[in-house]
C-alpha cells in the first residue's frame, strides 16, 4: 500500500485534521493507495496558494516556462515504472494502457512547451483615427482541472498542461479510483521545478466531491475550470459553474459508432474496431462502442470481428502482458452484464464473450442489435459492444446520429470521397475515416457535441480556452469628441 500527499504551495500536505480514504484494488480487494480525505478548507487553501503564484508565474517568459514543461515531460517518462505499477494496482489497467499514457501525457507537456510561444493576439483596424486597437491573449487566473481514472496520465496532465503554458496557475483534483497515479504526475511537476503554488493537488473522498469542488469553482481566484468524466457529474459542474458565472470545458460521455460502408477494407475495419472497442476493455471516452455495419458486408465483418475479439488475452496485469486488464469496479461487471441480458432477451445474438463473473471481463460482441435494446444507446464503458446491420449511407448516418452523446467516431470505406462527405454529416466532435474511434494527439482539437460536453483541447484550441482575451487600444494622436 502506497501513502500519498496532497501539494500545496509547495508543501506535501494531509488533510487538516488527518482525514483520509483509501482506494482498494478491484480484482482483490487490497488497498492500493491511502490519500488525504481534503476538506473544503484544504481545497480553499489550495486555491489561495495558486492565486498567490499568479502574479509572477504569469510573468515569466515563454523560454522559462517552456524549459520547465520540458523537464516536466522528462520527469514524467523517467516514472513510467511507477505509473505501470500505480495503474494495476489502482485502476487493473494493462501495462500497455499505462505505457501508452505516459508517453501521450510527455507528449502533451512537450507541446504545452510548445505553446509558451504561441499565445499572442492581433492589431485590429480601428474606426478611431489614430487608434491602435489590438485583441490580446493573456494568462486568467487560476485554472481548476478535475480528471477521472480510466486514461489518468493523460487527462489528469490535459487538465493543466496548457493552463501552465498560457501562464495560468492550476489546483488539479484527482480522482478517487487513482490518487496515487494522480500523485506521480504532480510529483513530476514538482521535480521539474515549478515555483510553489504554481501547481497544487488536492484528493477528497468520494463523498466530499460536491463540497470540496463548489468550494473551489466558487472562489473568486478561480476563473477556468475544467472536467473530464461522466456526463451525469459534468451536469452537476456545468450547473456549479453557471451558478458562480466560470467558464468550463466539459469533456464527458460518448457512445462512438464506427461506420463500416459498403466498400470498405473488410480487414482494416475490424483491426481499428477491435482496437477501438476493446483497449483499456472498453473504458475510453472514445471506445468504439456501436459498430454500424452495412448489410452487404455483415458477415464476412462479424466473423472476422469476433475471431479477432476472441484471440485477445484477459488477466491480472499484475502477472504478466494482457490486453483486457481488470474493469475498475464491480458495478461495471453489473452494468455490462445487464446490457448483455436486455439485449439477448430482445433478439441479439451473442457472437462472442459473454456475461463476467470478476472484473476480468471477456471481449463480447452482440450482433443484431437494435433500437429498442440499452446496448444501443447506453454507454457501456466497459469491453461489451454492439454490431448494428443498417442497409445503405442514409441509414448509416442516421444510426450513427441516433444517440445523445457526440464525442469521437469513424467511417471505412474505400471510395473516401463518399466517406469523407459521410464524416462530415456525423454530430460528432471527432471523426475518422479509415481510422479508428480511439485516437489522441495533443496538438489536435478534442473535444465533442451534444451530451460529450462542450468546448476543446488540445493545441490552439486550448490556448483559447484558457486565456483571457482581451480588447487593448492606444490612442496614438490626439482625439476627437463630440462635445
Ligand atoms: P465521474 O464523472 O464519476 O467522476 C469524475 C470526477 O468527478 C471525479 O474526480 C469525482 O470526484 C468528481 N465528482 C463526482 N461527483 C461529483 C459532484 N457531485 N460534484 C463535483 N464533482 C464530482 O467519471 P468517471 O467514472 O471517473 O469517468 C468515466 C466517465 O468519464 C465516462 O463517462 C467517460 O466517457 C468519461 N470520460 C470522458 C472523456 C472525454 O475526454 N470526453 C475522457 C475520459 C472519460
Amino acid at each position: 500500500m502506497t501513502t500519498i500527499s496532497m501539494l500545496i504551495n509547495g508543501e506535501r500536505r494531509q488533510a487538516a485534521g488527518g482525514a483520509s480514504f483509501e482506494r482498494r484494488n478491484p480484482l482483490d480487494g487490497e488497498v492500493a493507495t491511502r490519500a488525504p480525505a481534503a476538506s473544503p478548507a484544504d481545497a480553499i487553501a489550495a486555491v489561495e496558494a495558486a492565486h498567490a503564484a499568479f502574479a509572477a508565474w504569469s510573468q515569466t517568459g515563454p523560454g522559462e516556462r517552456r524549459a520547465l514543461l520540458l523537464k516536466a515531460a522528462h520527469a514524467l517518462e523517467a516514472r513510467t515504472d511507477a505509473f505501470v505499477q500505480a495503474m494495476a494496482r489502482e485502476t487493473g489497467a494493462s501495462a500497455m494502457w499505462a505505457g501508452f499514457n505516459v508517453h501521450l501525457a510527455a507528449g502533451i507537456l512537450t507541446e504545452a512547451a510548445a505553446l509558451t510561444t504561441q499565445i499572442s493576439g492581433e492589431v485590429i483596424p480601428s474606426d478611431v483615427p489614430g487608434s491602435l486597437a489590438m485583441g490580446v491573449r493573456q494568462a486568467a487566473g487560476v485554472v481548476l482541472g478535475i480528471a477521472p481514472w480510466n486514461a489518468p496520465v493523460i487527462l489528469a496532465t490535459r487538465a493543466i498542461a496548457t493552463p501552465l503554458a498560457c501562464g495560468n496557475t492550476v489546483v488539479l483534483k484527482g480522482s478517487e479510483l487513482c490518487p496515487e497515479t494522480h500523485a506521480l504526475i504532480i510529483d513530476a511537476l514538482n521535480e521539474a521545478g515549478l515555483p510553489p503554488g504554481v501547481v497544487n493537488f488536492v484528493t477528497n473522498a468520494p463523498t466530499d466531491a460536491g463540497a470540496v469542488v463548489e468550494a473551489m469553482v466558487a472562489h473568486p481566484a478561480v476563473r477556468r475550470v475544467n472536467f473530464t468524466g461522466s456526463t451525469r457529474v459534468g451536469r452537476i459542474i456545468a450547473q456549479t459553474c453557471a451558478k458562480y458565472l466560470k467558464p468550463v470545458v466539459l469533456e464527458l460521455g460518448g457512445k462512438a459508432p464506427l461506420v463500416v460502408l459498403d466498400d470498405a477494407d473488410v480487414d482494416a475495419a475490424v483491426n481499428a474496431a477491435a482496437f477501438g472497442a476493446f483497449a483499456n476493455s472498453g473504458q475510453i471516452c472514445m471506445s468504439t462502442e456501436r459498430i454500424v455495419v452495412d448489410a452487404a458486408i455483415a458477415d464476412e465483418f462479424v466473423a472476422k470481428f469476433a475471431a479477432k475479439a476472441k484471440s485477445l488475452p484477459v488477466g491480472d496485469p499484475r502477472e504478466g502482458p494482457v490486453v483486457l486488464g481488470s474493469v475498475v469496479d464491480a458495478s461495471t461487471v453489473t452494468r455490462c452484464n445487464a446490457l448483455i441480458d436486455d439485449a439477448l432477451a430482445k433478439g441479439a445474438r451473442l457472437v462472442c464473450g459473454g456475461r463476467a463473473e470478476s472484473t476480468l471481463m471477456p471481449a463480447t460482441v452482440l450482433d443484431h442489435v437494435t433500437s429498442d435494446m440499452l446496448i444501443y444507446r447506453e454507454e457501456s464503458f466497459g469491453p461489451v459492444k454492439a454490431v448494428v446491420r443498417v442497409d445503405g449511407v442514409e441509414q448509416a448516418i442516421a444510426t450513427a446520429n441516433d444517440n445523445e452523446f457526440g464525442l469521437s467516431s469513424a467511417v471505412f470505406g474505400r471510395d473516401v470521397a463518399r466517406a469523407w462527405n459521410v464524416a462530415r454529416r456525423i454530430e460528432a466532435g471527432i471523426c475518422h475515416v479509415n481510422g479508428p474511434t480511439v485516437h489522441d494527439e495533443a496538438q489536435m482539437p478534442f473535444g465533442g457535441v451534444k451530451a460529450s460536453g462542450y468546448g476543446r483541447f488540445g493545441g490552439k484550441a486550448g490556448v483559447e480556452a484558457f486565456t483571457e482575451l482581451r480588447w487593448i487600444t492606444v490612442q496614438t494622436t490626439p482625439r476627437h469628441y463630440p462635445f
